[in-house]
């Protein structure tokens, strides 16, 4: 596995090469969520690049920037492992060589501006930003992400097909730990007692599913009794909402719902999701 840290660098192994590229964009801190979209992206394509990249841009000033926790040795054991082909890891100059910042940015209207967009302002600005960015390096044939993000891979689809990128969007299942806890690198800032506080985001949200199953449609009713499970649990929601899988408010006839929660464990934020497809 190579590891490359300029866009000069990924560029001349992509010329070295032949076969199909895809890219799996991450943060780090690499857990089985991450890997699975790595066996994806290897089932997918002859070859497969990593990035490895904590991107200033998408944090806001009072978030976690400075603690993200950063494992780039354990990351590349693990991706090796994996049989990714090269990782791509650049420094914050290396992608910000301005000064560390970028006098243009990318905003997809609309889809942006609800669920984390609304407590986030500026967020998904920086993912869009830097995904472009990467996607312009790297050049992927595919590119692969996980629902765990469920708005941000809505995001990223609408950015591609807007702006003509040319990639092949994928988006795969989240994985969860045995109890139903969506992997995240921010699980391990939990404290024993939020851990099992934590179980309660997953599990108010697949209480909703169930409802849908069942032919529940009063959505303000299943949003405000997941509030109230969160807030029962020690969460501080952020949002508990009823949607359809294009994000869409839900109506009545909606036969692809997204029931999506966010909130705050103490000062760690969790997010998650679940869909319903129900036939025809
Ligand atoms: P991150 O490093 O947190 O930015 O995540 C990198 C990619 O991994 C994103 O596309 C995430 O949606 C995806 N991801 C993170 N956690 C999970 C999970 N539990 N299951 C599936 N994909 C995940």
């Amino acid at each position: 596995m190579e590891i490359l840290d300029t866009a000069a660098a990924v560029a001349e192994w992509r010329a070295r090469g032949s076969g199909s590229v895809a890219l799996v964009p991450t943060m780090g801190n690499l857990h089985a969520g991450h890997l699975a979209l790595m066996a994806a992206a290897r089932e997918h394509a002859e070859r497969v690049v990593t990035s490895i990249f904590v991107n200033p841009l998408q944090f806001g000033p009072q978030e976690d920037l400075a603690t993200y926790p950063r494992t780039f040795d354990a990351d590349c054991a693990a991706l090796e492992h994996a049989g990714v082909d090269a990782v791509f890891a650049p420094s914050v100059s290396e992608m910000y060589p301005q000064g560390g910042v970028s006098a243009t940015t990318v905003n997809v209207a609309g889809i942006t501006e609800m669920l984390c967009g609304s407590s986030r302002p500026g967020h998904f600005d920086g993912v869009a930003t830097v995904v472009t960015k990467l996607f312009n390096i790297v050049r992927p044939d595919a590119a692969f992400f996980g629902e765990k993000d469920y708005q941000q891979l809505a995001v990223i689809r609408r950015m591609t097909a807007d702006l003509c990128l040319g990639v092949d969007v994928r988006g795969m299942p989240i994985v969860r730990d045995p109890d139903g806890l969506a992997l995240s690198s921010r699980n391990q800032y939990l404290k024993p007692d939020e851990r099992r506080q934590a179980l309660t985001l997953s599990a108010a949200i697949a209480d909703c599913v169930d409802d849908l199953k069942q032919g529940a449609r009063d959505f303000r009713a299943l949003e405000a009794r997941g509030w109230s499970q969160l807030t029962d649990a020690g969460f501080d929601p952020d949002y508990f909402e009823v949607r359809q899988a294009n994000l869409a408010p839900a109506a009545r006839d909606t036969t692809a719902f997204r029931v999506l929660a966010a909130g705050y464990l103490g000062r760690t934020r969790l997010i998650d999701n679940m869909g319903l497809e129900l036939s025809a």
